[in-house]
């Protein structure tokens, strides 16, 4: 008999969860007027509202905290840092940050001006923010396959390299950098592939721009590449890293993520250039440079979190994880954003609750119904995170209404992924049954889904 598929770690601590009762939960729900993010922790029972900073340390990592250097100026854990980050990625310069959207403030304070024109495959909502707050643009270069979820291509997260020369050949002169996300985290944490970041290359190369990985799933990125892209079936996930960072001149990164700590980002380039410039916004922003926001301790755990996370079996864990869960999906009948993502599973909400007027937002009404049946918490990736037209104040219901459950790293087991399952198809088998949605009570003008305060209808 072949031997069944397991993880690469064992367990050493456990945090106790509880299962609440409906009634709780509709009491709790009411009381965070229908917003998820209004709910305490421990009114969820299992959270998949993100994958940032939520995953489980390894005792390695735990080890390597208490060797931390706290010294203000050249700590140990710094160099450490640098050191794992040059040879994982062969960039030398390194400067440490909170997280990812502080590496993109300082990077970008250096790199961005008004009016300039940033193309990529699709923004992350922090970099699109610290693009436009500097008065400039954000264009989406993402593929047309994206947009159907039902489509099955291996590489739906790469950059359209016909609007990407299309948007050089008309702006040329005022875009500063090409950023590509890998993996292409909006498109539903889909890859890019090799073939297409030497295109972006290319296209940078004949007109003198520069290319930046926005990385914070560089690692899952380099899973797919080996598992899809037969010229690296038999390259090791770290070759197949140095030969990705290979094609860009620079990287910022949250390293909640793919650095497998609970906080903390850099930026790391091969320029000197671009390491002056980004310097001196560093220090008044975020601390000096061998420390740059974070603790010798916390610099020490994320050193080890990358060699760890650079390793295929940690990869095949995780992903094989999300695959089990859209597997069970499959198998109910659920459609989801096709093929399944490396961090998350985008359950197409538009289709399930296809009676809910996009006026009412459906996803948010699945989110809402999958925590009042089971206490799983999802995130509404939709009309209501899309935010207003800034001109016309007009809902955007141009994309898709996703509900996303994201998978946290070494943090649930498979049975945790059969509750999930289980708990959304009871909600499909009576989706006919729900008709209404959710209208807004209040909204922040902006980044509205964090705040925001709904009634339910009908
Ligand atoms: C999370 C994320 C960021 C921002 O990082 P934070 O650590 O949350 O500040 C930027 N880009 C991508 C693709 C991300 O997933």
């Amino acid at each position: 008999m072949k031997l069944p598929f397991a993880e690469c770690w064992k367990i050493k601590m456990v945090e106790p969860i509880r299962m609440s009762t409906r009634e709780e939960r509709e009491k709790w729900l009411a009381d965070a007027h229908y917003n998820l993010f209004m709910l305490r922790s421990d009114m969820v029972y299992i959270d998949c509202l993100t994958d940032s900073g939520t995953g489980a340390m390894s005792d390695r990592q735990w080890a390597a905290m208490m060797t931390g250097d706290e010294s203000y100026a050249g700590a140990r854990s710094f160099y450490e840092l640098k050191d794992t980050i040059e040879r994982i990625t062969g960039f030398q310069y390194v400067i440490p940050t909170h997280q990812g959207r502080a590496a993109e403030n300082v990077l970008f304070s250096h790199l961005v001006k008004a009016g300039d024109i940033v193309p990529g495959n699709s923004h992350f909502d922090t970099t699109k923010g610290h693009i436009e707050a500097r008065k400039a643009f954000a264009v989406d270069c993402t593929v047309d396959e994206a947009k159907d979820t039902q489509l099955e291509v291996p590489f739906k997260g790469n950059v359209d390299l016909e609007k990407l020369e299309a948007c050089l050949k008309e702006n040329g002169d005022k875009v500063p950098f090409i950023i590509v996300t890998i993996t292409n985290n909006t498109a539903g944490g889909q890859p890019v592939s090799m073939e297409n970041l030497r295109g972006v290359r290319r296209i940078a190369d004949k007109y003198g721009k520069r290319v930046i990985f926005d990385s914070a799933r560089f690692a899952e990125n380099a899973y797919f590449i080996k598992t899809r892209e037969p010229e690296f079936k038999d390259r090791t996930i770290k070759e197949i890293c140095r030969e990705m960072f290979s094609l860009a001149d620079a990287m910022t990164m949250s390293s909640k993520k793919d650095g497998l700590v609970n906080m903390g980002g850099f930026i790391a380039t091969r320029w000197e250039d671009i390491y002056e410039g980004a310097k001196k916004y560093e220090i008044p922003f975020e601390g000096f440079l061998t420390y740059g926001g974070m603790n010798g301790r916390d610099m020490a755990a994320l050193a080890v979190g990358l060699d760890e996370n650079t390793e295929f079996d940690m990869l095949r864990t995780r992903i094989h994880q999300v695959e089990y869960l859209a597997k069970k999906l499959d198998e109910y009948g659920i459609p989801y954003q096709r093929p399944v993502g490396g961090h998350a599973i985008f359950v197409d909400a538009d289709r399930v609750l296809d009676r809910v007027p996009k006026e009412e937002f459906p996803a948010q009404r699945l989110a809402i119904e999958l925590y009042l049946e089971a206490g799983v918490r999802g995130c509404e990736i939709g009309y209501l995170l899309a935010d207003r037209d800034p001109i016309t104040r007009e809902n955007r219901f141009g994309g898709n209404d996703f509900l996303r459950l994201c998978i946290c790293r070494r943090t649930y087991t498979d049975n945790h992924m059969d509750v999930i399952a289980a708990a959304l198809k009871n909600v499909y088998d009576r989706r006919h049954e729900i008709t209404r949605g959710v209208e807004i009570a209040w909204e922040a003008e902006l980044m509205r889904h964090f705040t925001v305060q709904l009634k339910p209808l009908g």
